[in-house]
Parts: structure tokens; C-alpha cells; sequence
């Protein structure tokens, strides 16, 4: 029996992945954290998370400094 994972929604894909693959963030006053469980998040995929063309894309839409954003984001890339 296949077994079914709760899916949700990469902001920047747009496409639905299982919710324990995607990385869970929120935006808080104007910097982007790690989610802490309160307010509002949003989800990131690993593919996103390694393209630098939708990085650089969604730093932008969420106001963020590119390199910043970059840096913060590298802890969650595969091989770090
Ligand atoms: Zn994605």
C-alpha cells in the first residue's frame, strides 16, 4: 500500500512536494528565518534551493540582499 505524505506548495516552483522534503521558512519584521512555529511560513524545495536564478528571483520578491539570502540558504543545500 502506498503510503500518502502531506504535500505542499514550493513558492518559488510552484509545484507540490511532501512536506518533510521542503524547507520550512518565515518571514519575520523583513528578515527570512527559519521557521519557529508561529506566523506565517512558506515552503522551499531542494531544487530551488541549489537554482540561483530562482534564488535570486525570490530574494528579490521577499526584499532580501541577495548575498544574504545566498549565505543563509547554504546551510540547507545537500553536501554543507
Ligand atoms: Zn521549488
Amino acid at each position: 500500500m502506498k503510503k500518502s505524505y502531506p504535500t505542499r506548495m514550493c513558492i518559488t516552483c510552484r509545484s507540490r512536494h511532501p512536506q518533510h522534503t521542503l524547507i520550512r521558512l518565515q518571514q519575520k519584521d523583513s528578515e527570512v528565518t527559519v521557521f519557529e512555529g508561529m506566523g506565517r511560513s512558506f515552503y522551499l524545495c531542494n531544487t530551488c534551493v541549489d537554482d540561483e536564478k530562482k534564488i535570486k528571483g525570490l530574494s528579490k520578491r521577499l526584499k532580501q540582499d541577495f548575498e544574504q539570502f545566498t549565505q543563509f540558504l547554504g546551510k540547507f543545500r545537500d553536501g554543507q
